[in-house]
């Protein structure tokens, strides 16, 4: 009997809504784990990327320090040997500046190599408490995939069963319920309460007094098929 065949597939329909649920439910628990890690793992990233950076400019300025100093011993020697005094004003003026530079350039380090320090006091102190919970989020990812994983094995015989069993119905049916499924994850549901349970939405009292004669019928409002159940 074709209603028996719609009941059945109806069942099958529910069945595989709730194990779809709950694969919303996990992937969206697995979006959030997957979030605060990489916000984690960004957070290091970041702190390290601070820390190359100043590192990075601390040798420069090493470099530059090291070119003023032989600079101003050059400058040094040709006051020492100049002779005349406007020469000698103009390579002094050179070597205070030269100096100048050199002390801003090493403020700049000192200030640097501290905040690197800092940064790193930090970073290791926060690196166990951060591997417990990079290792907590791998934990609740590999649980919840398998989670995932043991929904879908439910899924897949249903599927199958649904395919088999939808094959079994008359033809006008069939073609109109394989254009609902390949659309909808439900495309039979029952009726309750005069309503379509697919979409909420009612059913007129004519056309359910001929599902109720027929055994089925089609939403007019997202063409689902119906189904009513004797209670
Ligand atoms: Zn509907």
């Amino acid at each position: 009997m074709f209603k028996d065949i719609i009941s059945k597939l109806a069942n099958m329909v529910e069945q595989r809504f709730v194990h779809k649920n709950k694969l919303k439910i996990l992937h969206n628990e697995l979006d959030l784990i997957m979030k605060e890690q990489s916000h984690v793992l960004r957070h290091i990233e970041s702190a390290r990327e601070t820390v190359n950076k100043s590192k990075k400019r601390i040798a420069f300025i090493e470099l530059e320090v090291k070119s003023l100093d032989e600079r101003e011993n050059l400058l040094k020697k040709r006051e020492r040997a100049a002779l005349k005094q406007r020469e000698i004003d103009s390579l002094r003026h050179e070597i205070v500046n030269i100096q100048g530079n050199r002390e801003e350039l090493e403020d700049e380090e000192m200030q640097l190599i501290l905040d690197v320090e800092k940064l790193e006091k930090k970073m290791s102190s926060e690196l166990s408490g951060i591997n417990d919970q990079l290792a907590s989020f791998d934990t609740k990812i590999k649980q919840i995939q398998e989670a995932i994983s043991t929904v879908h094995s439910a899924i897949l015989p249903i599927d199958k069963e649904m395919i088999s069993v939808a094959e079994k119905l008359p033809a006008e049916i069939k073609d109109q319920y394989k254009r609902i499924a390949h659309r909808l994850d439900r495309p039979v549901v029952i009726i309750k309460d005069c309503n379509c349970t697919g979409c909420f939405s009612s059913i007129a009292a004519k056309t359910f007094s001929e599902i109720k004669n027929v055994g089925y019928g089609y939403c007019r409002e997202c063409n689902r098929l119906l189904f009513f159940e004797k209670a």
